[in-house]
């Protein structure tokens, strides 16, 4: 396997517009970061983990085994994935059918998180996401934007929080938000939930979720939105200038 991180796994660019690269692992307000900098900066917001959501709402109702990856690839080339950017965030359409809300059921959650372990799903995920950031001017979010979608991004953001910070955030996001017709999971379930995703993040053997080399890590355990914003907002500022007007020694 290639390290992700090598000049040979890095797309051929010719970007005229810059890529912020937001990663992370669940929970730790990567969404709303990315949204935020893309209105700040009139960059478009990608929300990736949306694509592997919305694919496994497929395989949900094709009833195909998350485990096994040839029929999720042979699914997943005939499938299409379309995200429309808003403000808050993005419209996510499965065959061209909005499933925006669906795929952020707790079913769907599980399912993303089994079926983006497979190297090759992911690869053809990644083909795609080169495909729809090439031309920059995008905040592209999700857990392997820096180390092997764009590891060229001009920005890289790794957003971190303890874990019991991100599932007591993300309870009181997913509360009003549920469209399943089971009883709301508790605090500690979604914890569960979330210890169980990011283990499998991180233990994959493929792209696991890790910062780059080269990314900021905030770790917004003990910060407020406001204060992830404002850092946010200026180590993007700082390294577009960098990008703009090299030091000497760096050209
Ligand atoms: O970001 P979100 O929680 O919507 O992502 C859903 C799942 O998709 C994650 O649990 C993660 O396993 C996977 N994912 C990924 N690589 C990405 C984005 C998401 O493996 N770039």
């Amino acid at each position: 396997m290639t390290d992700p991180n090598s000049a040979a796994a890095a797309p051929t660019l010719h970007r005229t517009r810059p890529i912020i690269a937001i990663d992370g692992p669940a929970g730790a307000g990567k969404s709303t970061l990315a949204a935020h900098l893309a209105r700040r900066f009139g960059f478009l917001n990608l929300e990736t983990g949306a694509m592997y959501r919305a694919l496994a709402l497929k395989a949900i109702e094709r009833d195909l085994a998350f485990d096994e990856e040839a029929p999720l690839l042979a699914l997943a080339q005939h499938t299409t994935i379309t995200l429309e950017p808003q403000r808050e965030g993005n419209r996510v359409l499965l065959d061209h059918f909005d499933v925006s809300r669906r795929i952020r059921d707790p079913d769907v959650t599980a399912a993303a998180s089994r079926v983006s372990v497979h190297p090759g799903l992911r690869a053809w995920m990644v083909d795609q996401q080169r495909a729809l950031g090439a031309a920059g001017g995008v905040v592209m979010e999700g857990r392997d934007i820096g180390t092997c979608v764009f590891p060229g991004a001009e920005v890289k953001i790794f957003l971190d929080a303890a874990p019991e910070v991100r599932g007591s955030r993300r309870y009181r996001q997913i509360q009003p938000n549920s469209t399943a017709n089971t009883a709301a999971p508790t605090e500690q379930t979604i914890l569960d939930d979330l210890r169980e995703r990011d283990r499998r993040d991180r233990e994959r053997k493929d792209s696991p979720l890790r910062p780059a080399a080269d990314a900021v890590v905030l770790d917004s355990t003990s910060m407020t939105l406001d204060e992830v914003l404002d850092q946010a907002e200026t180590i993007v500022r700082t390294h577009l200038a960098t990008v703009r007007n090299p030091s000497p020694s760096a050209t």
